[in-house]
């Protein structure tokens, strides 16, 4: 089932998540809706407060860009991918900066710096613990996505300067006065 996308300045984008304890049929159902929403936003990840829910999980999926990555070298997992309860375990001191969007701030995309490669732990999504260590794109999408996790939005990662630059749009966007050509939740129209 696609699930409606909630935006910014909703709460739950900002609240921290809980870890899941058990396995269960609502979490897979969960995972699937996941899965189904950010496929229908054309989107290449999705974390759990980003379809109001408080479970630690986010999915990526970057079969889109498959082709393109695996030409400029990044050796990719087999896709999708399901993390629960995932642990940031090291990032590499080399950074990089990329442009970023995020399916909760719709029409805005800014350069991010951040580390260019990153060891994760996590439970797949048949619930067997995982480590991985990835690069390139796949280090930024689990690293936008593991944000998301904390209460934290791309545009808090950008300079100071550029967010005064974006702070009506996003006052706008935060009121409700936004569209995208997927479900949205806004609470406050
Ligand atoms: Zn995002």
């Amino acid at each position: 089932m696609v699930l409606p996308i909630h935006v910014y300045g909703d709460p739950v984008l900002r609240e921290r998540t809980r870890p899941v304890t058990a396995n269960s049929p609502e979490l897979q159902q969960l995972l699937d809706d996941m899965l189904e929403t950010m496929h229908a936003a054309s989107g290449i990840g999705l974390a759990a407060p980003q379809v109001g829910r408080r479970e630690r999980v986010f999915v990526v999926d970057l079969t889109p860009m498959k082709e393109e990555l695996e030409a400029e070298g990044e050796i990719l997992p087999p896709m999708p991918m399901f993390f629960i309860n995932p642990e940031i375990l090291w990032t590499s001191n080399t950074r990089c900066s990329m442009e970023e969007g995020c399916l909760s701030i719709p029409e805005i995309r800014e350069v991010v710096e951040r580390p260019e490669a990153v060891r994760i732990r996590y439970l797949d999504r048949q619930f067997q613990p995982q480590e991985l260590e990835a690069h390139g794109m796949l280090a930024r999408v689990i690293q936008h996505e593991y944000d998301h996790l904390e209460g934290v939005l791309f545009i808090d990662r950008i300079s100071a300067f550029r967010r005064q630059l974006l702070k009506r749009r996003l006052r706008e966007i935060a009121r409700g006065q936004v569209s995208a050509e997927y479900p949205l939740a806004l609470s406050r129209v």
